[in-house]
Formats: structure tokens, sequence, C-alpha cells
């Protein structure tokens, strides 16, 4: 296993003032939030009293862990036996 750069580095929280019940994930440089949503304050940390944005977890694990194609051409592979 690799060491790898600390992935907090690029992203930080963020919560909206019109919507305040959940904390998003949001990239250093963007006033709004991987599921779109803007957010008008930030934290470092994430805020513990807020349920984490369903939208922003997914884009995020999306992101950090990119899906492999198993077959290059997703085709199926199919072999007759004689
Ligand atoms: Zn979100």
């Amino acid at each position: 296993m690799n060491p790898t750069e600390d992935p907090r580095g690029e992203v930080c929280w963020g919560i909206s003032d019109a919507y305040g019940g959940r904390t998003h994930l949001v990239l250093l440089n963007y006033r709004v939030a991987l599921c779109a949503m803007p957010v008008d304050t930030r934290y470092r940390d994430r805020p513990s009293e807020r349920m984490i944005c369903p939208e922003c977890a997914i884009a995020y694990i999306a992101a950090v862990f990119p899906a492999r194609a198993i077959a290059p051409t997703h085709h199926h592979d199919i072999r007759l036996r004689a």
C-alpha cells in the first residue's frame, strides 16, 4: 500500500443558508457543493451536528474511487467449447 496525499486537502465542508439541514462537500475554490447546492459558510472540519449530504458523499466516492472497466470493449466474451 502506497502512502497517498490527504484527500481532505482538496475539499472542505459547506452549509447553505437556504437549506441548513445538511453539510456538503465543496472543492476549495468553488462556491457550489459537489451536489450543485450553493454554500454560504465553509468549514475545515465536518460539522458533526448536521447530516452529510448523500449526493455529495456519492459524488466524492465516485471521484476518489473511479470505476474500472472489466472488459475494455464492454462486449461479452463468449467462447465456444468444442
Ligand atoms: Zn451536497
